[in-house]
């Protein structure tokens, strides 16, 4: 929330549902500290210093003993200058008076002025956020340690307001996993019975978890804490945003909010390359449209093309559709009038599914599948990569069961397509899996096995999703 916030101590901003809402009460006992907090005073050198960077002005002071320094000083809360280290020459040291004492920082300076974490225009406004930071946390230490502890957060916070935004979830069993064991018992061997025995099982709903993406973020104007209802001090960086969905919250307070992100479609401004939770918790849906959209369009007139997926299109053409993607969203135009050559549409499918942020198969699961095609039971080898798809986020899984899906049935045209699981497996295993890190040696040897993943992801689809 930005500015609006502010006006959202009286509740009309947050308001949702007028009939159960009641404005969040902001606690301002922070903010009464920051406006109490000492104001910096600039100490000036009385005579030109030679020796004075152009980036520093008259509280530039040279090589003064640090003393000297604290006697300069001494006569106000937030007196500063900045003297020069006589020990070691060309470095910069910022005296500061709070607490009725003299405090000394390593004072640098890049383009931004900098004593810690955050970077500053001006030395001034380093100190004015210095203080205010040390006030209140000298004033308010017991205050912001239990400040967490009672979030206004679950009772009138964030989630009730997306009550209904959330509605639309996937349904599928995270939580108890759909069991199937791969027998050669005859009675079970048949594709089609395993599926019924799949069918049958319990699906329960599933929450469908987004982390918040928070970034450091300076708030112009006062601002409050939506998790702790406490002012957010300082002046800049005072805390963090989520970049999806807007929520603002302290540092110490993002670690604390659920996974409850609810992406706002406003803030998320591309379809390529964004991540594949967040994009489609912003459109409510349960795959991404690329995938939905250029499936539909590869089925309806390219299922007999040869070479479809590994011939490439025109990479122009492509970079067009993905431009279309990124502008239009769903109302982006692929049809045949617009791309004549399929190639071109399987080709941005490929490059949706490759741009990806986190791929289809998550780094975090990666060396699971990797180390399950490794198996060299047959029964066993197919059972570990069953275990390891249950544990892919849930958009990540319904967007890779029906991609499988559809490659199972491209390979149905294999007469007149030329494609079959294994050649599939050949495009899409690197398409689908990446190592979490990059490394010449691993990636060679994996690609055989990233093959093999999709290639049987293909042959065992409809037991294996
Ligand atoms: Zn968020
Ligand atoms: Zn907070």
């Amino acid at each position: 929330m930005a500015a609006s916030s502010n006006s959202s101590l009286s509740g009309s901003s947050l308001s949702s549902d007028p009939e159960d809402y009641q404005p969040p009460i902001w606690k301002s006992y922070l903010y009464q500290l920051q406006q109490e907090a000492p104001r910096p005073k600039r100490m000036t050198c009385p005579q030109e210093m030679e020796s004075r960077p152009k980036y520093y002005g008259r509280e530039f002071h040279g090589r003064i003993s640090r003393e000297y320094a604290d006697e300069l000083l001494a006569t106000a809360e937030g007196a500063y200058l900045i003297r020069e280290s006589q020990r070691q020459p060309g470095t910069h040291t910022l005296a500061l008076r709070f607490g009725h004492q003299t405090l000394n920082y390593r004072l640098f300076y890049d383009g931004k002025h900098f004593v810690g974490e955050k970077r500053f225009e001006s030395v001034h406004d380093l100190v004015t956020d210095a203080l205010i930071t040390l006030y209140i946390e000298t004033k308010a230490a017991e205050y912001i340690a239990k400040m967490t502890t009672n979030p206004i957060y679950e009772h009138l916070g964030y989630t009730s307001l997306l009550k209904d935004k959330t509605v639309h979830r996937l349904n599928r069993g995270r939580t108890e996993p759909r069991r199937v064991t791969f027998q050669r018992d005859e009675r079970i061997a048949s594709p089609l019975v395993r599926r019924t025995v799949l069918k049958d099982a319990p699906e329960k709903q599933c929450s469908y978890e987004k982390m918040h993406n928070f970034k450091v973020h300076t708030f112009r104007g006062p601002h409050w804490c939506e998790y702790c209802a406490n002012f957010m001090w300082g002046l800049i960086a005072q805390g963090v945003r989520c970049s999806d969905c807007g929520l603002n919250v302290h540092k110490q307070c993002s670690k604390l909010v659920p996974s409850d992100c609810q992406p706002d479609l406003r803030r998320i401004k591309k379809v390529f390359s964004c991540d594949l939770t967040t994009l489609v918790k912003a459109h409510n849906s349960t795959r991404p449209m690329v995938v939905d959209m250029c499936i539909q369009e590869i089925e309806l007139r390219g299922m007999k093309s040869e070479g479809l997926y590994r011939v490439s299109g025109f990479s122009e053409h492509i970079e067009d559709v993905r431009l279309a993607f990124d502008r239009d969203g769903d109302k982006a135009d692929i049809s045949a009038s617009a791309y004549a050559d399929i190639n071109i549409i399987a080709g941005a499918l490929k490059l949706y599914l490759r741009d990806l942020p986190i791929p289809v198969i998550t780094f975090e699961l990666y060396s699971k599948f990797i180390q399950a095609a490794r198996i060299p039971n047959a029964d066993t080898r197919l059972e570990a990569i069953h275990e390891s798809l249950l544990q892919l986020p849930p958009a990540h899984y319904e967007t890779l069961r029906y991609l499988m899906a559809h490659l199972k049935r491209v390979t149905l045209f294999e007469k007149y397509n030329l494609m079959n699981a294994e050649n599939l497996g050949i495009v899409f295993g690197p398409t689908l899996m990446q190592p979490p890190e990059m490394n010449a040696l691993t990636t060679l040897n994996d690609m055989r096995l990233q093959k093999l993943v999709v290639q049987l992801m293909i042959e065992h689809e409809d037991v294996l999703f």
